[in-house]
């Protein structure tokens, strides 16, 4: 075989390896129309290289940003360096169909692309190089490990009987609001709240029925609070709720709306029908608190002073019962 038909063998080769790889290539002009078009993605796209070649891309593939891609590509062109773009950012460049069968969930193929570019025996760029890799296996398993880690994450904070954030939880944001208000001292009110003689509850209908009435005052609270309000539950049949950005006279209101619906409520468990009430303490941040703790347990105080002054009743830590 003379030098010249082993080098043309090598050539053609070359051309068929590429033609069947497992990544996409692309080889675009300056003007952004196909020179040349591989197996995958005649493949992916159902078009074949002659529908293509001498194509505008954007005129094929509609789905490319022109003005995002145009922007990348002439960086290549100018700079001489490659340029990527990633799944995380853009989920794809060309929109393919998935066709994975473990990855089946993925409506359309995830794709890391690289941009490459060509130089000309003049040592100018004439030309850019798509390669496309389908990264689908990769994204949809990442997609999905961090949906579990995020609803780890809420399941965390989250009390499983009422829904509302756990003690931990609802306590970190506590100490956020307190460190925002030293900042801004905008008002912000703590309300603590405690069923009445839950003890009887539980002793004459049993813990199920105490477990509704608990479900049923964190329903009404959650009926009540503002979006930006947080509930938590504090202990057992205690509830804490912090409202921001309001002032002691509002978080009263705002007390003693639920209050009054509890107390005209009625509860069903089967065939049982009951009443219940509550206390309540608020306590507005002042510059007296020198923590958060001490936040605590001035809604605290309150709220046990609406125990000894008669309960069903919301004490405020002017300690002028209302
Ligand atoms: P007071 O009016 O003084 O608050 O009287 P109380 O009977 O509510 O007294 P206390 O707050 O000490 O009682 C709380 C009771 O709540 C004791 C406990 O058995 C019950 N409890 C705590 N957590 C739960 C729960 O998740 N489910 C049920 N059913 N009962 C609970
Ligand atoms: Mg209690
Ligand atoms: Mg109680």
């Amino acid at each position: 075989m003379t030098l010249e038909k082993s080098q043309l063998n090598e050539l053609h080769w070359l051309m068929e390896m590429l033609h069947n790889i497992d990544v996409g290539l692309v080889v675009l002009d300056r003007d952004f129309t196909i020179q040349i078009f591989n197996g995958f993605m005649e493949n992916h796209s159902g078009l074949l290289p002659r529908e293509v070649k001498g194509k505008l891309i954007f005129d094929k593939f509609k789905e490319i940003p022109k003005e995002w891609f145009t922007r990348k590509a002439e960086s290549v062109f100018l700079l001489k360096n490659k340029a990527f773009s990633i799944w995380e950012q853009r989920p794809y460049l060309f929109k393919f169909d998935s066709y994975r069968p473990v990855t089946g969930s993925a409506d359309f193929m995830y794709q890391n692309t690289t941009f490459i570019p060509l130089l000309n025996s003049t040592g100018d760029v004439s030309h850019l190089c798509l390669i496309v890799y389908d990264v689908t296996d990769t994204a949809v398993n990442k997609i999905s490990l961090k949906k579990a880690n995020d609803e780890l994450a809420i399941l965390s904070q989250t009390d499983g009987l009422t829904q509302l954030f756990n003690r931990t939880h609802w306590e970190s944001c506590l100490i956020a609001e307190y460190k925002r208000w030293t900042r801004s001292e905008h008002a912000s009110s703590l309300v603590m709240i405690d069923i009445d003689h839950f003890k009887q509850v539980n002793d004459s209908y049993g813990h199920m029925v105490g477990d509704e009435v608990i479900r049923h005052l964190s329903g009404l609270i959650r009926q009540h609070v503002r979006e930006t309000d947080v509930c938590g539950r504090y202990g057992g049949e205690e509830f804490s709720i912090l409202l921001s950005d309001t002032p002691l006279k509002n978080a009263y209101i705002f007390a003693e709306r639920l209050r009054k619906e509890v107390e005209n409520s009625i509860v069903i468990y089967n065939d049982i029908e009951l009443n219940y009430a509550i206390s309540i303490g608020v306590a507005e941040v002042d510059k007296s608190m020198k923590n958060y703790t001490t936040w605590i347990e001035s809604a605290d105080a309150a709220l046990y002073c609406s125990k000894e002054t008669g309960r069903n009743k919301t004490s405020l830590h002017t300690n002028k019962t209302q």
